[in-house]
């Protein structure tokens, strides 16, 4: 049989929201190639190798893959939510746009996941209701004042924003700047919604006025949702709702 890459993404958490597109390509793999927790989230079985790597690595699993699916393995890259969003689908792209040649011939195909934005609005209400942007706050890839920038603007522009990799250790306050941006161009009632480890047993959500976010609310199993100047919180017992609603101001 000849030998196939898919790209697939896990979802947020729950064993219910991984498609049965991605289950299928599971059951017919020989190979999982991805960041160790979410190859963690593969059963084991035999006659599937995995291939857990340490994060930062996406060029080197991508061409891994690649080398794999052409001598005929059949390969599942994975990861978490949807594998199009800050994942490994543009790396596997970007490594065969700068390969050799025959790497085109290969058999690849993506399948989407539900991504970590989509699980913590569905969570909140519909905070992206109307239109919405997600900027990835991580700097491995990317210089702090792109990141400011595009922050500044999205803020302008009137986006509800998702912020994906909020803070991680060895960069404890890229999040606090992002507020810090924000706070000179949005008004003081913008809720911002902390969403984390959603649709998994650890998942927490709070939301707080812009005012009151703080980097520490977040870790890197957080996603960030910051309202637009339409956003509304429906106050009730437990968490409020949270919606944008669909006509603009
Ligand atoms: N491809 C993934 C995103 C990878 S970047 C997706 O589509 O969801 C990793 C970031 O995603 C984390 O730092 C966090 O911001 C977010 N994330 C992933 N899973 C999450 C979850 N279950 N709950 C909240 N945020 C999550």
């Amino acid at each position: 049989m000849s030998g196939w890459i898919a790209i697939a993404g896990l979802g947020p958490g729950d064993a219910a929201l991984v498609t049965p597109e991605v289950t299928l390509a599971l059951a017919e793999a020989t190979d999982v190639i991805g960041y160790i927790p979410y190859v963690a989230r593969v059963a084991p079985r035999a006659g599937l190798a995995l291939h857990p790597s340490d994060n930062r690595v996406e060029l080197d699993r991508a061409r891994h893959a690649i080398d794999l699916a052409l001598a005929g393995h059949r390969v599942v890259v994975v990861s978490s939510g949807d594998p199009g969003v800050f994942a490994m689908a543009a790396a596997v792209f970007e490594a065969i746009d700068h390969g050799p040649p025959a790497w085109r011939s290969v058999d690849v195909r993506v399948l989407p996941g539900i991504t970590a934005m989509l699980a913590a609005a569905a969570r909140a209400g519909a905070p992206l209701g109307h239109d919405f942007c997600a900027i990835n706050l991580s700097d491995n890839l990317k210089p702090q004042a792109l990141i400011e920038r595009r922050v500044a603007l999205a803020a302008q522009a009137d986006f509800a924003i998702a912020f994906y990799n909020p803070r991680s250790r060895a960069r404890p306050d890229g999040l606090g700047r992002a507020f810090a941006v924000l706070r000179d161009v949005c008004a003081d009632d913008r809720p911002v919604l902390f969403a984390r480890a959603v649709t998994t047993p650890e998942e927490a959500l709070r939301i707080v006025p812009l005012p009151d976010a703080r980097a520490e609310m977040a870790d890197m199993r957080t996603v960030v949702i910051v309202g637009s100047s339409t956003t509304r919180t429906i106050a009730r017992r437990g968490t409020p709702f949270l919606y944008t609603p669909r006509s603009a101001s």
